[in-house]
């Protein structure tokens, strides 16, 4: 389906190889423990996994959207929520990447290439999918900001190095007054809350900011004062693309299991592979898979050619066809392998789990359809 490299060959084979023999047989408990993998950070870090969306003259890889969007899929069909801790901490370093100085570029970027880690800071308890509604300030003091504030949900957050927070320099100016920053972990005034017991993808962490008289300096600004909503978009458009990606790793993890098990369990004297029921549940969830795999190839292909006018509409459409198939495909995996499946002696139930999470963050699917609309509706 897609034509790779020599280079790009050796390191999805790599990423393969990761993802069969070290990832996977840790899933299950990585899941029952609600914690971060701490030795899977280290084994992203040899592997330059961190890094590979950052430039060469800062030490990265400079892979294409598409390469990444391969590597979260391949790490995807085994734990998904180990590819989520990539996508956020590729959400927390982009903004820097296109929008920062050149001296902050070569602050940051170098880091990252070494393991340091990344988040994306936007969502508060009253400003989910209404973004505009955050309440966190940071107000100009000399060639400081002083930010007060609150973030909820944030994945990476106890891991990050650096936080890319997003806070209103200006309110009266609405979207155009939000800025984006670097705040360095340590920083004084910010704590942190617990670590949040979820229903899946348990082996990312996800929690609270607080933000109380944290002083920046002016230079961690990312961009221009205003500019935080293109900073996020950025991020975000990509995280949709990232997050398909993970949703058809997540959906081809759940086949796989499916029909090996369709192919050993007997019933009736026969392999349940033979029930006609069995093969179209089977039949529906690769056709769907493989439909909305092609979709976030495209979305990729668009990010890659940076194609402005397609970028909103197929990283949003890609997001929500890839994850309602996802939560689809689990849901009927488990079925297929009846009452096994709803035991967590099988990945399955936990796949089921962790593809809920995919339908709501980065943007929930409801709004990924509103985004999409508005796209069609403006250019057709
Ligand atoms: C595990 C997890 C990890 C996350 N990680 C991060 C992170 O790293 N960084 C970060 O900044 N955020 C993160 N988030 C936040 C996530 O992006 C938000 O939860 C999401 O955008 C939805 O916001 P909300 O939860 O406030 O729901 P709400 O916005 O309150 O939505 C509730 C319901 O109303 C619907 N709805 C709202 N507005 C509309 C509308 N205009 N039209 C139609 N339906 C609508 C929604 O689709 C949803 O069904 C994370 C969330 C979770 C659960």
């Amino acid at each position: 389906m897609i034509e790779l490299n020599e280079e790009q060959r050796i390191i999805l084979n790599t990423v393969k190889q990761i993802a069969t023999e070290k990832i996977k047989p840790m899933a299950a408990e990585i899941d029952e423990k609600g914690e971060v993998p701490m030795d899977l950070i280290e084994i992203f870090k040899e592997n330059g996994l961190l890094a590979p969306l950052i430039p060469q003259e800062y030490g990265g890889v400079n892979s294409s959207f598409l390469l990444f969007s391969l590597i979260l899929e391949e790490i995807s069909k085994v734990c998904a929520s180990c590819a989520l801790i990539l996508i956020s901490h590729a959400d927390g370093l982009l903004p820097i990447l296109h929008k920062a100085t050149p001296e902050m570029k070569r602050r940051y970027l170098p880091g990252f290439v070494k393991g340091k880690i990344a988040c994306f800071a936007a969502t508060e308890p009253d400003a989910g999918s209404d973004i505009q509604s955050m309440k966190t300030r940071a107000v100009r003091k000399g060639d400081n900001y002083i930010i007060n504030g609150k973030k909820c949900f944030i994945t990476n957050a106890s891991l990050a190095d650096t936080i890319t927070l997003f806070a209103y320099t200006d309110p009266d100016k609405k979207t155009k007054g939000i800025s984006a920053f670097a705040v360095d972990k340590g920083a004084k005034g910010l704590t942190y809350g617990k670590n949040e017991n979820k229903m899946g993808m348990r082996g990312c962490t996800n929690c609270e900011l607080f933000f109380d008289d944290v002083v920046v300096p002016a230079e961690k600004r990312i961009g221009e004062e205003g500019d935080g909503v293109a900073a996020m978009m950025i991020a975000l458009e990509t995280a949709r693309m990232f997050t398909a990606s993970q949703a058809v790793g997540l959906a081809q993890g759940a086949i796989d299991e499916a029909i090996r098990y369709a192919k050993e369990r007997k019933q009736f004297g026969r392999p349940i592979s033979g029930f006609q029921a069995i093969q179209f549940m089977i039949a529906d969830m690769v056709a769907n898979t493989e439909a909305a795999r092609l979709l976030t190839y495209q979305a990729a292909r668009y990010l890659d050619q940076n194609e402005r006018s397609k970028i909103p509409r197929f990283c949003s459409m890609a997001k929500f066809i890839a994850s309602d198939n996802a939560m689809r495909v689990t849901t009927d995996a488990v079925q297929v392998m009846g009452g096994y499946g709803y035991m967590k002696d099988n990945p399955l139930e936990r796949m089921m789990r962790d593809a809920k999470l995919i339908q709501i963050y980065a943007g929930t699917n409801q709004i990924m359809r509103v985004v999409a609309s508005r796209e069609v509706f403006k250019r057709q």
